[in-house]
């Protein structure tokens, strides 16, 4: 693949610190698809996050970063695991993207609920682990409702269901607390974050990450050149089943803080203020992001 250079033929445009064109050219788009699909790194990575054998690539485009630019906000592509994202260098001796350890005892929150098998009633919240692994789909899995598990003792443990504002500020809740120091503590997150991968990257040098973690671009401080990367993301080949219910990646939403102060609007009533200043120490009016 010869990349460093080539129009990947579709529109430019301008997103926040790049401007981004999709692969659309066509022998381009079919020699990079099989170049990929063909990755032992990309098959191993899919088959311990999904438990799936096998991938299709979605999102591809090429990424443009002129000279001074300023370094992303601190962002998580998705609120939860529904694919994985991969970033590959395409000239050498570019800055690295930047990421903090990955915080696996979150709880990353879906959107996807299956009936309780206590009470056969009510609907359980299911976790990011199970439904990447499509854990709801099975038939012999169990599932416990927030009802139930307040109250196990007494069987049928609630008389009603979770109205829809609950389960929506259940999920803010679980969205606060998984993303609670880029919301809260923006600049401890920024000292925290070191180079995802290689810090000297060379050329084809790619991370393949969850799309949960919290990372950004680097921004372009040091070449004249313009930081040039491959950008994807590459979805678990399952049942029409197992992908109909889960949703796809939305390269256009990022999880930063905007975009939580937002979606968690409830939970976040009494520290909104504290948030917008804290940004603010930072450079990052958050209000330009909401408009
Ligand atoms: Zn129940």
């Amino acid at each position: 693949m010869h990349l460093e250079d080539m129009n990947p033929g579709g529109d430019p445009v301008e997103i926040s610190n790049a401007v981004q064109q999709d692969l659309t050219e066509k022998s381009l788009c079919r020699d990079v698809h099989s170049d990929l699909t063909v990755s032992s790194q990309l098959h191993a990575a899919v088959e311990s996050t999904f438990g799936a054998r096998g991938f299709t690539v979605h999102n591809l485009k090429v990424l443009e970063t002129p000279n001074g630019t300023a370094p992303q906000i601190p962002h998580a592509d998705d609120y939860w695991n529904r694919e994985l994202f991969v970033v590959v260098h395409l000239r050498p001796g570019q800055q690295p993207t930047q990421c903090v350890p990955y915080d696996a005892t979150a709880a990353y929150s879906t959107d996807i609920h299956a009936q309780c098998s206590q009470c056969q009633e009510f609907t359980a919240a299911v976790t990011d682990y199970e439904a990447r692994r499509r854990e709801h789909l099975q038939r012999d899995k169990q599932f416990t409702c927030a009802a139930c598990v307040a109250n196990p003792l007494q069987g049928v443990g609630a008389t009603r269901a979770q109205s829809r504002d609950e389960i929506d500020l259940a999920m803010q809740r679980q969205h606060y607390d998984a993303f609670a120091e880029v919301l809260l503590r923006p600049a401890e997150t920024i000292a925290r974050m070191r180079s995802c991968g290689h810090p000297e990257p060379s050329a084809g040098d790619a991370i393949i990450g969850l799309p949960t973690l919290v990372h950004r671009g680097p921004g372009n401080s040091l070449s004249v050149a313009k930081r040039r990367v491959l950008f994807f993301t590459v979805r678990p080949k399952l049942s029409d089943a197992g992908s109909s219910s889960v949703g796809k990646y939305e390269s256009d939403i990022q999880i930063h803080a905007a975009w939580l102060l937002w979606r968690c609007e409830d939970v976040c009533k009494d520290v909104r203020q504290h948030i917008l200043a804290e940004y603010k120490k930072l450079g990052y009016s958050l209000e330009k992001f909401e408009a």
